[in-house]
């Protein structure tokens, strides 16, 4: 679908009127470009940098209920994210899988068990699936054995998923596009258009590309603001007073071998109560989140700062201390911006996580929310727009908003790989894990492929194929969309991938068009930004 010249030919066809644009290619826009299409509206999506380049590519990738929502009674937003964590589940296999979680509780704990094993049960319950279960100190060491013993009195377990956020964005968009969607990404919207009445009618667009200097005017029906905690800006020029509170949270990436864990344990940090999860992620294991007010510019890439690493750290040190994990172990860093509605609590743990849908002069904006809640973000603004549509009552009541928001895939025994024999074919869960990730494409990343290609990258799930895959039929435009978020690379191996940048390079660098003077400058801003905001500089 990314195939060479898709840029100039989507730039060639957005001189026409729209039924919606979509501003933001993070996952609230990808849910809506998602459904808008399949409900056959022409819908625009653009994106100043790269899909996912923003909040949806630093989540904890955790799709889930929001357990600790319930301690705020919000109980409709754990009852729908539980919803929605089933349904990923059940139509995003391989790219959403399950994931078991153990919450330990200790004597220190200002929280009694017991509230957590009430909590639990509702948590199920919204779920109509039962599956916590308590047990007692011993067993939890078994469960998870670098698990602090000191002061240890139990646990319990229970289920929720996990993801690849930036891959979900792109299926989303890819599924979208083969449904007659259009995406841009690098193409920044400089300017809101409006009537002579002030109704937003339009954008200005600009190509955000090397080298280019293309802009255009774009009209369409309705205007929608997904983007995320860029928001208020855009909001500005329909003069919508700033409503977001920009809440930093950041990570901890270690290798497996240093904290291996086969299951996310949920601990309450000693310093403060709140819950920080340590969860096996890729091969790897991630420490997180940490949630504090984010007063930096958006133009600059949210980074950890020493004080969320320190408290990071002694969470670690002391809920696996014979693990004595160090800085020097850290493999990488890294840190998004919650997008929260700001309602002035003086604790940002304790803002609200829904989402909302503000119209102001025609500009539709949808912000807040969870990337678990994505569908139903899509479909508050998708009935919001529709509204303004002349035959949008009649598509949406002929749609319904209970279709699989993800492509049925192929049963995953069935060969990926048709043109090799049996034999050479992989096991049932790499099949699976390719169709969850490249959905319909999955055959034609590894029939694109040189044989040596087919192996593991060292140290990750990824395969060599995955690059060559990326570099030329998904739409990336910098080094750093290909080792952030088309692969993981820059969070999971060591240096963030650049230990084998030589073998990355003769994979890519003819895929992706560049000659050595481009390549030279682009590993250049990679490594450049790589130090910068994912090493753990102390
Ligand atoms: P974004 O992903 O930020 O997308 C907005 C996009 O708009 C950006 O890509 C930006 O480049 C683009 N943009 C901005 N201005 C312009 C412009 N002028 N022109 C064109 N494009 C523009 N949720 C969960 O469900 N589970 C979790 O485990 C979880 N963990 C989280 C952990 C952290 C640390 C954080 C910060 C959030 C977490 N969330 C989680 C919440 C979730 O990640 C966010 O709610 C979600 O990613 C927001 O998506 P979005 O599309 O609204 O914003």
């Amino acid at each position: 679908m990314w195939d060479k010249g898709w840029r100039d030919q989507a730039w060639s066809s957005i001189n026409q009127h729209w039924d919606i644009i979509i501003i933001g290619g993070g996952i609230t826009g990808a849910g809506i470009l998602r459904e808008a299409a399949r409900l056959g509206l022409r819908v625009l999506l653009v994106e100043g940098q790269d899909f996912a380049s923003g909040t949806s590519s630093r989540s904890s990738k955790l799709v889930h209920g929001g357990l600790r929502y319930l301690k705020t009674a919000q109980i409709r937003l754990t009852y729908d994210s539980v919803r929605e964590r089933e349904r990923l589940l059940r139509e995003g296999r391989g790219l959403v899988i399950p994931l078991g979680f153990l919450m330990a509780n200790y004597r220190k704990d200002r929280t009694p068990a017991w509230v957590f094993g009430a909590a639990l049960g509702l948590y199920d319950l919204l779920a109509f699936k039962w599956g916590h279960r308590h047990y007692d100190a011993m067993d939890m060491r078994e469960l998870c054995p670098p698990l602090n013993e000191q002061g240890l009195l139990g646990g319990y377990r229970y289920f929720d998923a996990q993801t690849d956020d930036a891959r979900l964005v792109l299926r989303l968009i890819e599924e979208a596009c083969q449904d007659g969607g259009v995406a841009i990404n690098y193409a920044r919207v400089t300017n809101l258009l409006s009537l002579n009445s002030g109704q937003v009618c339009g954008i200005v667009l600009q190509d955000q590309t090397p080298g280019s200097s293309r802009t255009a005017e774009v009209k369409a029906s309705v205007v929608v603001n997904a983007t995320g905690a860029w928001a208020d800006e855009l909001r500005a020029q329909v003069s919508g007073r700033a409503r977001l509170r920009r809440l930093r949270g950041s990570h901890l990436v270690f290798p497996n071998h240093r904290l291996p864990l086969t299951r996310a344990v949920s601990l309450l940090h000693p310093k403060d109560g709140r819950p920080v999860f340590a969860f096996p992620w890729e091969g790897a294991t991630i420490i997180g989140t940490t949630d504090v007010d984010h007063d930096l510019p958006l133009e600059t890439e949210p980074t950890i700062s020493s004080a969320e690493v320190e408290y990071l750290m002694e969470l670690v040190q002391w809920g696996f201390p014979a693990q004595e994990l160090a800085y020097p172990d850290v493999l990488a860093t890294f840190s998004g911006v919650r997008p929260v509605i700001h309602t002035g609590k003086a604790n940002p743990s304790k803002e609200s996580r829904e989402h909302v849908l503000w119209c102001e002069n025609g500009l539709l904006t949808v912000a807040g929310g969870k990337l678990t809640t994505f569908r139903l973000m899509a479909w508050d603004a998708l009935k919001a727009a529709c509204a303004r549509l002349a035959n949008g009552a009649d598509l949406l009541s002929q749609a319904g908003n209970h279709l699989r928001i993800l492509n049925a895939l192929p049963d995953d025994a069935t060969p990926v790989l048709p043109h090799l024999n049996k034999n050479d074919d992989l096991n049932p869960a790499s099949r699976q894990r390719l169709l969850g990730r490249y959905g319909t494409n999955a055959p034609a990343v590894l029939a694109s492929a040189a044989r040596s290609e087919l192996e593991l990258i060292p140290g990750t799930l990824f395969r060599w194929a995955e690059l060559r895959w990326a570099a030329c039929a998904e739409a990336v435009v910098h080094l750093d969309d290909l080792l952030l978020r088309r692969l993981r690379l820059g969070l999971l191996l060591p240096e963030g991938g650049l230990l084998c940048v030589d073998r990355i390079r003769s994979i890519v660098q003819l895929e992706l068009g560049w000659d050595d003077m481009r390549w030279e400058q682009e590993l250049a801003t990679y490594t450049d930004l790589w130090n910068r905001c994912y090493r753990l500089n102390y």
